[in-house]
C-alpha cells in the first residue's frame, strides 16, 4: 500500500539510546540543532536485560534542560510517575510556549497502574507528549489496551504517539533476517487506524545492527507510518548501551537520503502506470 495519509513530513526522532556524558549530549545537540529533528532522545532511565549502566536518572534533566534552551525539543523514557513528574519539573520552565516534551513508556513497561499514573501526570501540561511503544509479545489489542489505559489516565489523544518497535521473534513469528525483534507493519497499521494516533517506526530497536537499518527503515516507503525513531551516537563503538544499532548523524544523513530516494522512485513509478 501506498502512503495515502501519511504525515506531510515525517516526523524524526533521533539521539543517542542513552545519555552518558555532558560532552556526548553537547554534541548531539549542536548536530541536532543543524537538522530538522523533531526530537532529541536524551534517554534517562534505561531498562536493562542485565545489571550494568542504567541511565543517568535524575542528574541528566539539566541536559534535557539545556536542549531546551536551545530550542530543541528532548525525550526521554520514564518508568514510573515519579519520573515523568521530575522530568517536567525541571524541563517544562525552559520551553517556550511552543516547546514540547517527550515522553515515553518503553516496551517493557507492561504494568497498568504504572501507565495510567504516568499518563496522569503527562497530561498536566499539553506540552508533554507521551509516545507509546509497543509490548514485546505479539499481541494487538495488548498493544491496543495500553493506548486505552494511557486515555484512562486522562491524556488527549491529540497528545499520544504510537512506536512500533517490533516483537521478540517467537516459533510462530519466525525472524529469517536476523532482526533484534520483528516488525508486523500491517498490524501496526491496524492499530494507528484503530486508534487515531499517529505511529512512528522505531528503526533502531528493530533491525538491533547497524547493517541492518536500511532494510528495516525502508518499511518507510511501503506503510503509512508518521515518523521514524533512530538512534545516533558521537561515537556509536563505545556507546555504554545498544552500541551494535547506534550510527554517526552522518550516516542517519545518508540512511533518510535513501529512504527518501526509495520513496520518490515509488511515487514516479505510480503516477506513471
Ligand atoms: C528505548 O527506546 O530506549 C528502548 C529501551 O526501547 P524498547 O522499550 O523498545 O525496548
Ligand atoms: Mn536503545
Amino acid at each position: 500500500m501506498q502512503n495515502p495519509h501519511a504525515h506531510p513530513k515525517p516526523m524524526l526522532i533521533a539521539g543517542p539510546c542513552a545519555a552518558e556524558t555532558r560532552e556526548q549530549i553537547m554534541f548531539s545537540l549542536e548536530q541536532a540543532k543543524r537538522r530538522n529533528v523533531d526530537f532529541v532522545r536524551i534517554s534517562l532511565w534505561k531498562p536493562r536485560t542485565k545489571p550494568g549502566f542504567d541511565g543517568l536518572k535524575e542528574d541528566g534533566i539539566s541536559l534535557m534542560a539545556e536542549a531546551a534552551d536551545m530550542g530543541l525539543n528532548p525525550g526521554t523514557e520514564i518508568l514510573v510517575g515519579e519520573q515523568a513528574q521530575a522530568v517536567m519539573d525541571g524541563v517544562l520552565p525552559h520551553l517556550g510556549e511552543h516547546g514540547q516534551l517527550l515522553l515515553w513508556i518503553g516496551a517493557r513497561n507492561q504494568n497498568h497502574y504504572v501507565q495510567r499514573d504516568i499518563a496522569r501526570v503527562a497530561s498536566q501540561d499539553s506540552r508533554v507528549k507521551l509516545m507509546l511503544k509497543n509490548q514485546p509479545w505479539h499481541s494487538e489489542s495488548h498493544w491496543e489496551g495500553i493506548m486505552e489505559h494511557a486515555l484512562e489516565g486522562g491524556m488527549l489523544r491529540e497528545n499520544l504517539i504510537l512506536c512500533h518497535r517490533g516483537f521478540t521473534p517467537d516459533v510462530h513469528h519466525p525472524n529469517p533476517d536476523g532482526l533484534r525483534n520483528v516488525a508486523d507493519s500491517e498490524m501496526a497499521m491496524r492499530v494507528r487506524e484503530k486508534c487515531k494516533v499517529p505511529m512512528l517506526l522505531d528503526v533502531s530497536h528493530i533491525a538491533g545492527a547497524v547493517d541492518k537499518l536500511e532494510p528495516v527503515a525502508m518499511e518507510m516507503v511501503s506503510h503509512a507510518y508518521d515518523g521514524l525513531v533512530i538512534e545516533v551516537h558521537p561515537n556509536p563503538r563505545f556507546a555504554w548501551t545498544d552500541a551494535k544499532q547506534q550510527i554517526t548523524w552522518d550516516q542517519l544523513d545518508e540512511l533518510l537520503a535513501n529512504v527518501e530516494h526509495a520513496r520518490q522512485s515509488v511515487e514516479r513509478k505510480a503516477i506513471l502506470a
